[in-house]
């Protein structure tokens, strides 16, 4: 019987497969548009830690191979608000998620579901929280810690970890490293279009520490290292990359509210598109639009953040 669903799920995926190459779907493709793309989500980093402490995402600005932008968080700063804001491209006001505590299935368009319409394969290795806002909640910790649903509306191939028994004395996030492999191993094995990674050792750092320490120069150092050599792996793989945050931390590492600290953090773009001038400053509503359209995919009517990378 295991078997049997196995090879029917296989089928399905090679016949999806062979649509996608026979009637490609979504806005037709730019000259330059590889139609792949990687969001990774570094939680809680403040702009001045990317810039001060990021030394080869700031060597390949320097070397004219990545163009940074300025990302301002909206109101509330808050992780939850902000990931439902970067996915969907509408503000917390009008998605409904005022915090970590109120942590829904979103039921509105997302980046997911309108890159599944127009035919895309999607994965994500994240924290729980995007499972449940964007493919179904209750999140199931046997169910949904990980998946592979090629018939799925939204997320294809998903990787997440809880952190439940979060705090200062215990990080529970899973390694760097390990999010960063697994999913390059996801793009690999299932030629993904769209993949997210989200980490939140960065935020629970700062949360605990604070920024003006050893620890979280290190940290950051650490995290750099780490991420560096995936990037051009994934370059080569076909992949446009942007490397951002969800928002800032102030200098008590608290965020949630107003203030260029809390709310702004910086976006590195790797890619063929021309955004605006360096540091300029993008909202998070316009994200999701931008992405979109980097996909070659429909961007929702809800959406009406401008779109910030152009061929
Ligand atoms: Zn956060």
């Amino acid at each position: 019987m295991r078997v049997g669903r196995n090879c029917w799920r296989a089928f399905l995926l090679f016949c999806h497969k062979l649509m996608r190459k026979l009637w490609p779907k979504g806005q037709p493709k730019g000259a330059n548009m590889s139609g792949k793309l990687l969001l990774i989500i570094l939680d809680g980093v403040p702009l001045r830690n990317f810039t001060r402490l990021f030394g080869n995402l700031e060597g390949w600005v320097e070397a004219g191979v990545a163009q940074r932008f300025v990302h301002r968080a909206p109101l509330p700063s808050i992780s939850a608000s902000c990931y439902a804001t970067i996915h969907s491209g509408l503000p917390p006001q009008v998605h409904g998620c005022t915090g970590n505590g109120n942590v829904f299935h979103l039921g509105v368009p997302d980046i997911f579901s309108q890159a599944r319409q127009a035919g895309k394969v999607t994965g994500a290795v994240a924290h729980s929280f995007w499972s449940t806002f964007f493919n179904r909640a209750p999140f199931d910790v046997v169910r949904d810690i990980e998946y592979d649903e090629p018939d799925s509306a939204s997320i294809n191939h998903g990787r997440f970890h809880t952190m439940t028994g979060y705090g200062a004395d215990n990080q529970m996030t899973p390694c760097d490293l390990d999010l960063f492999a697994s999913l390059t191993n996801l793009c690999a094995r299932f030629d993904l279009d769209y993949g997210l990674l989200h980490t939140c050792t960065l935020d629970s750092m700062g949360h605990r520490f604070f920024h003006e320490s050893q620890q979280m120069d290190h940290a950051c150092f650490v995290m750099d290292e780490m991420l560096a050599p995936f990037i051009p792996r994934w370059q080569k793989m076909g992949y446009e990359v942007i490397v951002t945050a969800d928002h800032g931390q102030d200098d008590r590492g608290h965020h949630g509210g107003r203030g260029d600290l809390q709310q702004l953090t910086a976006l590195y773009y790797f890619g063929p598109a021309k955004g605006p001038a360096q540091d300029s400053e993008i909202a998070q509503i316009q994200l999701a639009p931008t992405i979109l359209s980097r996909l070659g995919a429909p961007i929702a009517d809800g959406m009406q953040g401008e779109v910030f990378l152009r061929d």
